[in-house]
């Protein structure tokens, strides 16, 4: 197991808004992984599922560690599976369910399915309201469409992995919403980003790391987890001129505060 010793911290400031520890990528490492994890500085994570079956191991891993958080839903990715969003809403009952989610519109892989994605994620919007829960958007290639959804429905809840524009975040942010930021802030081609970054408010501002995938600077490439937070912190610190603790606090408290974890 890899862990990066610049990114061991003393106190327990980390929150990752995202990740998916439950993916195969984990397997041979996620008993060791979750322990030491907790114990070099990660206070929370949202573990959250892609369909039904992710979607209740998020759970389990939930049910076991009392610092993991879990998100349900059906990815867009998943569209082909025909899987039936009312399971979704069944798992929600759950007492470590903190969100719908990931959920929304991926035109990079399925755009041949974008109807259907699009229904699909309405119907998930409309039981996160019903439930009153906050949802985790995933938006490749879609701003428009998800920009539209989000209007009509107004949901609450974050834009996870954020690769729109400044314009996009602004309108985010007028519904009300957080906008997540990962790893690919630290990233050379990370164009836009670094702009978004510095206009989202303190209060609406989420760190992530979409792990086991977008591993920050300069480990990108990486098998990726919470861990690695500390370095998308700095780099956000530096684009924001505060420190990186400051972020570590400020997207924790955030954390907390949508996903009503006391
Ligand atoms: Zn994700």
């Amino acid at each position: 197991m890899e862990y990066p010793k610049e990114c061991i911290l003393d106190e327990p400031l980390i929150f990752d808004s995202h990740a998916h520890l439950d993916d195969a990528k984990f397997d041979s490492i996620r008993d060791e992984l979750i322990p030491a994890m907790s114990g070099c500085g990660v206070m929370g994570i949202i573990t959250c599922g892609c369909d039904i079956n992710s979607s209740k191991a998020a759970l389990m891993l939930a049910e076991k560690y009392d610092f993991i958080y879990a998100a349900v839903g059906i990815h867009p990715q998943e569209i082909s599976k025909g899987e039936n969003a009312d399971e979704i809403k069944a798992l929600c009952s759950h007492k470590k369910c903190v969100a719908i989610g990931e959920i929304g519109l991926d035109y990079y892989w399925e755009k041949d399915k974008a109807e259907e994605q699009k229904e699909l994620f309405k119907k998930q919007i409309i039981i996160a309201k019903e439930l009153d829960l906050p949802i985790i958007v995933h938006d490749r290639d879609a701003h428009e469409d998800t920009l539209n959804i989000l209007k009509a429905y107004k949901p609450k809840g974050v834009v996870h992995c954020f690769s729109g524009s400044v314009e996009m975040a602004k309108e985010i942010l007028k519904l009300g919403m957080y906008i997540g930021i990962g790893g690919v802030i630290t990233f050379k081609n990370a164009k836009k980003l670094p702009d978004v970054a510095q206009i989202v408010p303190d209060d609406k501002l989420l760190i992530e790391t979409d792990c086991p995938y977008l591993a920050p600077e300069p480990y990108r490439g990486r098998l990726c987890h919470s861990g690695y937070i500390p370095l998308t912190a700095a780099k956000l610190a530096e684009i924001r001129g505060v420190s990186a603790e400051d972020i570590l606090k400020l997207t924790a408290k955030n954390a907390k505060t949508l996903f009503a974890i006391e």
